[in-house]
């Protein structure tokens, strides 16, 4: 159970949506969980492998110190998991199994964080003793931070370096305020000083610092840079003005909430929004579009719509393939599915509208999407006068992919060098995913940090 606010009341701010469940709700929705048979929830959901069903036990029994305690053994973040993550483990959930709702596992793991920062439970952790060792961490997303903080607990002398002026990576500058208030995201990079981690911010590896710099003054070097190449809609008309990446405009606009911009650089006030791709980033584009004062909002996704319940092509225990609704489609957008961009048009220099076709699919037997063809003579203009696209991520920049080592075929780091004792973690390795996989990501390459430098 997910609860948000008003519709009414969150277009017209900034602030967090989602509301979080009282103390009694929660040992209610937790007693859910005491009645499962075989829990596949943290085995196959959480990439954090969080203990989901002693957590739940612990709150059902009104222990919210034991809950945090166990917890804090896998999730160092929770404060972000429970806020923003899509929680694969409910998609796992026995409950799930038979059609039933699941728990509510994610409001549960919010419940017990809040908990612990509102009794003073969560507090610097600082090493018995240091190693000696330095190890430099180049990018400070949840990948970055998740390795940072375990190598520092570690004894090592961990120091972040991150190009942007302020340290979180996605968390801070991609996600909206409206899903990720940033003040949790300060409370946490702040703990993190605390304990001895050294963030050196507006630096970019590469250009301001070079790489051999960094790898000379320090043991180890971890790359979580991200992948923040946006994939590109080469189409007729391209160049046209008001055609943006959607990532420049929700940085925009995040940057602007946080006062390093005086305004937003990319508005929707009053225009016709077109977003192109149908998947989160581009929902977070509705939500801020709609908060902008935007005239009209379309989504447009090449897929076709998923079906209300689970697919069985994603059979239980897997991440369900279904139609999801997020809290920004429900504040007003139009979502149109099976949608092919072809061009496009413009007047006087700027974006007037999508040229777009409809296109019919094939699926596999357990109703997978598997290719398309054109539905002929169904070419028609949508009006836009901005155009976001929202079509994922690519890879690394050229430039570091040259020097660091590589993903074979991939435009993605490898993920370890021992040998030249350079690490990579995160969507930088994966390719775009989520903060949860990125924080377990980089708890992986802390341990393997840790093992090198033995
Ligand atoms: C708009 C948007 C919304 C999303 N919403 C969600 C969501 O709701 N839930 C969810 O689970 N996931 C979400 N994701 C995905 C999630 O944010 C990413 O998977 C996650 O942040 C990846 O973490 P990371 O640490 O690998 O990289 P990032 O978070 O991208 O961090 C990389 C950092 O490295 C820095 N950097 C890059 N190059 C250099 C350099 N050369 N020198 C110094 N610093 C450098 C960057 O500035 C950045 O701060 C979203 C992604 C986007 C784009």
């Amino acid at each position: 159970m997910h609860r948000y606010r008003p519709v009414d009341e969150r277009r017209r701010d900034w602030a967090e949506v989602e509301l979080p469940l009282s103390a009694e709700e929660s040992r209610c929705h937790a007693q859910a969980c005491l009645s499962c048979g075989v829990p596949f929830c943290h085995g196959m959901g959480c990439p954090l492998a969080n203990p989901i069903p002693e957590t739940n036990t612990a709150v059902a029994s009104g222990n919210d110190a034991l809950a945090y305690a166990l917890l804090s053994q896998t999730d160092l973040f929770a404060e972000f998991t429970s806020h923003i993550c899509p929680a694969l483990c409910e998609g796992s959930c026995t409950h799930g199994m038979e059609g039933e709702e699941p728990v509510s596992i994610r409001a549960l793991e919010r419940h017990i964080i809040d908990t612990a920062w509102a009794n003073g439970w969560v507090q610097p952790i600082l090493p018995e003793r240091r190693t000696g060792k330095r190890v430099a961490v180049v990018g400070s997303g949840p990948a970055g931070l998740a390795a940072a903080e375990l190598l520092n607990r570690a004894g090592v002398e961990v120091t972040v370096y991150e190009r942007s002026a302020t340290p979180g990576g996605l968390l801070r500058y991609g996600i909206p305020d409206f899903k990720l208030a940033k003040r949790l995201v300060a409370r946490r990079i702040a703990l993190m000083e605390a304990e001895g981690i050294r963030f050196v911010t507006g630096t970019e590896v590469g250009k301001e610092v070079a790489v051999e710099w960094i790898a000379k003054r320090h043991d180890a070097v971890l790359w979580a840079i991200g992948t923040a190449i946006p994939r590109n809609l080469a189409l007729p008309g391209r160049d046209l003005e008001g055609i943006h990446f959607a990532l420049d405009f929700l940085i925009g606009q995040n940057r602007a909430l946080a006062g390093e911009l005086p305004a937003a650089p990319i508005s929707a006030k009053g225009r016709d929004v077109l977003v192109i791709g149908g998947g989160d980033t581009g929902s977070d584009c509705v939500g801020t579009a709609r908060r902008q004062g935007a005239h009209s909002i379309t989504q447009v996704e090449i897929l076709p719509m998923p079906p209300a319940e689970r697919s069985a092509s994603t059979p239980w225990p897997r991440w369900p393939w279904k139609l999801r609704t997020s809290s920004s489609h429900e504040e007003g957008c139009e979502r149109l599915w099976n949608i092919e961009s072809l061009a496009f048009e413009g007047a006087v220099g700027r974006v007037s509208g999508v040229k777009i076709r409809q296109v019919a699919w094939t699926c596999s037997p357990t109703g997978k999407p598997l290719s398309f063809t054109p539905v002929e003579g169904s070419e028609r203009t949508l009006k836009a006068d901005l155009v976001l696209l929202a079509m994922g991520f690519t890879g690394v920049p050229e430039h570091l992919l040259a020097q660091l080592p590589r993903n074979a075929n991939r435009p993605l780091l490898a993920p370890a060098d021992p040998a030249r004792a350079t690490f990579a973690c995160g969507d930088c390795v994966s390719g775009p995913s989520l903060v949860v996989r990125a924080l377990a990501d980089g708890r992986r390459a802390a341990q393997e940090i840790l093992a090198a430098l033995a």
